[in-house]
């Protein structure tokens, strides 16, 4: 029988786990052709989601419970899932019920077809203010734009990875993870469902903007190395100028001769290169920042205890 592994990251939680339990035994329960595994993966929450989780394993012999020893963040808390995962194929979905288990039939429908990577599109974005999406749909272009690899937009985490997949993706065991570009990366026969986005069900999204602005940076600088090459080309074309401008006043200079003025440009050009060039050493600062934390190569996570066997 083939065992399907349901990927959880939990981070305080323990409101929204019971429905979530409910919702997905609701829907495995009509699916008994398959074995189930569904997999939390506590990521040092605060509250009382660890308890939660034990409390259902011993329910539930399907559950499995996965206890970081501190808070990693989501997308290191989905590589450890991925460590500890069983199945032949991983849905990775999130606590907050937002995405639906309603989708999971339709996803291992497309799997048994022969699709390797099944993603859910979101028709809506659930209630989001309007700059959030704005400045979600803003960031998803100038991403597409600056690679070769398309990042989709409206595509998150919940999706069905087959066996192969999860072995890809372990090998990529970066610091500075930004796995919806992995996705991309791993390559594999994909394809999408829809989805219609239910608001969180209870708590408020732990991605403030902070955490999401760095995140879309993360997302930039981990997937491309295109920022550099802008740099580059503000630094030639700034060059250009700055050439023509040359030859522009030693000629004025040469001809007219050279009465002292000229005061406001020359500060507007060095305020202005200033500033260019500050910007293009934030550009290389954060390249250098990602190869300072790689090369220091550490574990992206540590397992306090898996299923109660302390690690
Ligand atoms: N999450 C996590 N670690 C964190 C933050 C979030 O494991 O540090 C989990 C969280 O429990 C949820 C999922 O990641 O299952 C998505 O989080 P959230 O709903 O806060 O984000 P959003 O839906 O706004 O992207
Ligand atoms: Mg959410």
């Amino acid at each position: 029988m083939k065992i399907i592994s349901l990927l959880v990251p939990c981070y305080n939680e323990e409101q929204s786990l019971p429905f979530l339990y409910e919702e997905i035994v609701k829907v495995i329960n009509e699916l008994p052709e398959y074995e189930w595994e569904l997999l939390f993966v506590n990521d040092g929450s605060k509250d009382g989601t660890l308890d939660c989780l034990i409390g259902l394993r011993n329910k539930d012999k399907r559950v499995n419970y996965l206890d970081l020893s501190r808070n990693f963040g989501k997308e290191n808390a989905m590589l450890a899932g991925f460590d500890y995962a069983k199945g032949d194929a991983v849905i990775i979905m999130d606590a907050d019920l937002q995405h639906p288990p309603m989708v999971i039939p339709q996803m291992l429908k497309k799997w048994e077809e022969g699709y390797d990577d099944v993603y859910a599109r979101r028709k809506t974005r659930g209630s989001e203010s309007w700059i959030r999406k704005k400045l979600t749909n803003y960031y998803y272009k100038i991403l597409q734009n600056s690679s070769r690899m398309d990042v989709l937009p409206n595509v998150g985490d919940f999706r069905l990875l087959d066996r192969k997949c999860i072995n890809a993706l372990r090998q990529m065991r970066e610091s500075g993870r930004y796995t919806k570009g992995m996705y991309c990366y791993i390559g594999f026969k994909k394809v999408g469902v829809e989805f219609e986005t239910q608001n969180r069900i209870s708590g408020t999204s732990s991605m403030s903007y902070r955490k999401l602005a760095n995140l879309a940076l993360e997302g930039v600088t981990s997937f491309t190395t295109a920022p550099l090459r802008w740099a580059t080309f503000i630094g030639i074309i700034v060059s250009l100028f700055a050439f023509a401008y040359m030859v522009f006043v030693i000629l004025k200079a040469a001809l007219y001769g050279d009465p002292v003025r000229g005061y406001p440009t020359l500060l507007t050009v060095i305020l202005f290169l200033g500033g260019v060039q500050l910007f293009t050493i934030g550009i290389i600062g954060e390249y250098l920042a990602k190869v300072f934390v790689e090369v220091k190569n550490r574990p992206v996570y540590f397992v306090r205890d898996y299923n109660g066997e302390k690690q």
